[in-house]
């Protein structure tokens, strides 16, 4: 019997290739598990730290916890330090 999905509670866990993505930015394809119901998937360990790796290596890992959230009179602006602005080429204004 598959696993059960921990997200749905409802849906099993499925063998599948899981593509990641951080900001746009393909981080390779990796073996882990999807939910049959929700479609949510799941890494194993090994397949994390691939993407951990990938993700230094396209210099986006340490940029991620940079972005910050901050308030601009009732609204919420995200500030995103201009190397990352230059990687996901985001302009001014999008
Ligand atoms: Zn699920």
């Amino acid at each position: 019997m598959p696993e059960k999905c921990p997200v749905c509670g409802k849906g099993h866990l499925r063998p599948g290739r899981i593509r990641e993505e951080m900001f746009g930015v393909d981080l390779g394809t990796y073996d882990g598990e999807i939910c049959d119901r929700c479609g949510e998937s799941f890494l194993g360990a090994s397949a994390m730290r691939q993407v951990e790796e990938r993700a230094k290596e396209v210099g986006i890992c340490g940029l991620a916890s940079k972005v910050k959230i901050a308030r601009s009179g009732n609204s919420l602006v995200v500030r995103i330090p201009s190397p990352l602005a230059r990687r996901l080429k985001l302009k001014n204004g999008q």
